[in-house]
């Protein structure tokens, strides 16, 4: 009865600190910014199967991530012998789910054996932490007192370990003096019984009550150490991914807020629905502008580092880590939500996320490859939390980098971010080219529309493509036309660069006209467009079907509509580089490559591809600006992959790709025995010539 008493005692104090933190934390819950409802529990339930209990996002580093998915499945099985520990505890019983019998001897030898797995694992990453160099756990982000939580995490971990597998050999021990009734079965509690074989039963007792009572409070401990640990995970993990973003990591939220004023400058007498959303500012400058989501996910963080460590920018030695941003939203979090809970909204501590925290310049060095957000195990989102920073930064204080500043007002006067007039977006051809506007004078309604793009109408490189495109339409004579001097930029550009404004009436202005038209499918050789017309634009009313040129090139080749001389590139090596906003952003991978292999005998992958590919450096507005200081540029990193094959030609399906990668030729002086080209380029040079 004393135990049972001095137990209850024990167990009360842990829900009360418990539900201490909890009612804090959810007190700092309600100073963040709500997101649209969380619906579709189907789907979420399957990505939490596979991604949190399937941990199918920490193995993609084999070895590493394997140990540390047997941890997490380890610790799922423990917990089910910590319940009965507690019930036990509570009710004075022995062993009470000893009613399970077989189910519960294959539990106790599972728990058994992952106890002993785990402490060899955690014994590993100890020594990794204390005396390997490993890159990702440094970075300035990581301080004295991150890593001595860590360590201090790893220590209670071994211990608890050390504990239960004490626990289960002084119980085994006790069964071989028949002291006790066998319950379980117990592989290595066996194994190490003969280490109690001495004692007699009394002493064996007071060991196993030892390990018993070491075991739940370390438990008791580690359960309110966890909240205020980076280990917080251990909680946070599972709802964190149930209740992250299903969309395409490409997609970027919509404003609503900025809609409705949009909507009323381009048509005063519109109709619009006031969502009754609270606009105090416009993005995020502080801890209390983040959603509720963006707060759990700094919450989430184990700072494990693998979001930076293939993050482009840090890779190349910019001052952005996206592990960073979160561990800086957190530890702002922690500094203001005291102020904010006792002053209100208007508490001012004269500090900001922004700026004392993050700077700009971390802020400007992304390139929205989603690199980040791909790997994080626990599908921590950044690049959104990066816009709405910069949303702020440009809606708010119109504080974006000179060279943004003029892609903005080139948007606004040319519709493109480049300097040309909108009445030349047709110069780039050299054979006639069907527009919307004439044939619906005739009545007519193509099948497609090919959206050029600003690169493909005014990039004089790039303006090849969009004619290679054109001259595989009509060798496969596709009813399509383009909008020619009424198409404008997709706004692309202007969301990832926080213009938020520009982008919707960019958006809405180009709907309008394609709607117009009746327009239902989109053809487009730019994955930035591809992406924001597919994933953005339905939000504001633009409903089609997107296609990306090589799904296209790939269907109409498995249709057999189109046909490859293959002697054109056969006896040329050939590797592949994906675009960001093709793979990563919506999964896209198989396609380009299917072509290919159509093309040449003889494709290489880089040591980077498909889902881990490095980003070329020109997403999220970096095409138009300065890259941050670093020590090299991330288009040389890339091309450093691209020469590593040892391929002839390096073959892309996006225009920054294209002028990147060409760049990165020339500063090594390659580009004379080294092609940089489109796969629509190369289709279009292999295409049998007596039919063209
Ligand atoms: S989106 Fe890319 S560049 Fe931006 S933080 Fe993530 S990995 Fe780095
Ligand atoms: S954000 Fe994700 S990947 Fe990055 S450090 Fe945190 S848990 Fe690791």
């Amino acid at each position: 009865m004393t135990k049972q008493l001095l137990f209850a005692a024990a167990l009360l104090v842990t829900f009360g600190v418990f539900f201490y933190t909890l009612r804090r934390l959810a007190r700092i819950f309600k100073l963040t910014h709500k997101t649209e409802p969380v619906r579709q529990f189907g789907k979420r339930l399957m990505m939490t199967l596979r991604v949190a209990f399937g941990q199918n996002k920490i193995i993609r580093k084999p070895v590493v991530g394997s140990m540390h998915a047997l941890v997490f499945w380890g610790f799922c099985v423990i917990l089910i012998g910590s319940i009965e520990m507690v019930i036990d505890g509570l009710a004075g019983t022995d062993r009470i789910f000893r009613f399970l019998g077989v189910v519960y001897d294959v539990i106790t030898a599972s728990a058994d054996v992952f106890a002993l797995v785990i402490l060899v694992l955690i014994i590993f990453f100890l020594i990794r932490r204390l005396f390997m160099r490993i890159k990702r756990f440094n970075g300035i982000e990581m301080s004295h007192r991150s890593h001595r939580d860590a360590l201090f995490a790893l220590t209670l971990i071994l211990l608890l370990m050390v504990s239960l597998l004490g626990m289960n050999a002084s119980y085994y021990a006790g069964v071989i003096q028949q002291y006790v009734e066998t319950a379980g079965y117990f592989p290595v509690g066996r194994l190490l019984a003969g280490l109690f074989s001495n004692l007699t039963i009394s002493q064996l007792h007071s060991w196993h009550e030892l390990f018993w009572w070491s075991h739940i409070l370390l438990i008791f401990f580690f359960a309110n150490y966890l909240p205020y640990s980076k280990h917080f995970h251990v909680y946070l993990s599972i709802p964190n991914v149930f209740l992250s973003r299903l969309e395409p990591l490409g997609k970027l939220s919509n404003m609503e807020s900025v809609t409705r004023e949009v909507k009323l400058m381009l048509e005063p007498s519109a109709e619009v629905v006031d969502t009754g959303e609270d606009v105090a500012r416009f993005g995020v400058l502080d801890a209390q502008d983040v959603t509720w989501k963006n707060y759990l996910d700094s919450l989430t963080c184990t700072q494990c580092g693998r979001c930076t460590e293939v993050c482009p920018a840090n890779i190349t030695g910019k001052k952005l880590s996206p592990r960073k941003i979160m561990m800086d939203l957190r530890a702002r979090m922690k500094e203001k939500a005291p102020g904010l809970l006792r002053e209100g909204a208007a508490f001012d501590d004269h500090k900001s996320l922004i700026r004392d925290y993050i700077s700009p310049e971390e802020i400007w060095a992304c390139t929205t490859c989603n690199a980040c957000a791909r790997e994080c195990p626990l599908n921590i989102n950044h690049p959104s939390l990066i816009i709405d920073m910069r949303r702020y930064l440009v809606m708010e204080e119109s504080a974006a980098p000179g060279e943004i500043n003029a892609i903005f007002s080139n948007i606004e006067n040319n519709g493109a971010p480049w300097q040309f007039a909108q009445d030349d977006r047709m110069n780039w051809t050299t054979e006639p080219v069907p527009v919307m506007a004439d044939l619906a004078a005739q009545g007519k309604t193509p099948e497609y529309l090919f959206w050029v793009g600003s690169a493909g109408a005014f990039d004089d490189r790039y303006k090849q493509v969009a004619r290679a495109f054109v001259k595989i339409l009509n060798f496969l004579k596709i009813d399509y036309a383009v909008l020619g001097t009424e198409e404008s930029s997709s706004g692309d550009v202007a969301r990832r660069t926080g213009n938020e404004m520009l982008f919707q009436m960019q958006a809405l202005s180009n709907i309008e006209i394609m709607n117009g038209y009746g327009v239902q499918k989109i053809l487009t050789c730019d994955p930035h467009v591809f992406n924001t017309f597919k994933n953005e634009y339905p939000e504001l009313g633009g409903h089609y079907t997107v296609i990306h040129h090589t799904q296209f090139l790939e269907q109409m080749l498995q249709e057999g509509s189109l046909t490859i001389d293959n002697q054109v590139y056969n006896k040329q090596v050939l590797t592949y580089h994906d675009p960001c906003y093709l793979g990563r952003a919506n999964q896209v991978y198989e396609p380009a490559r299917t072509v290919i292999r159509s093309l040449s005998g003889s494709f290489v992958e880089m040591k980077r591809n498909r889902s881990f590919a490095l980003c070329c450096g020109a997403g999220g507005g970096q095409m138009f600006k300065e890259a941050e200081s670093g020590e090299k540029e991330i288009f040389m990193e890339r091309t450093d992959d691209a020469l590593e094959t040892g391929a002839e030609v390096v073959v892309t399906a996006c225009p920054y790709c294209l002028v990147m990668l060409t760049d990165g030729m020339k500063y090594n002086n390659r580009e004379a025995d080294i092609k940089v080209k489109d796969l629509a380029e190369l289709v279009a040079e292999s295409l049998p010539n007596e039919n063209i």
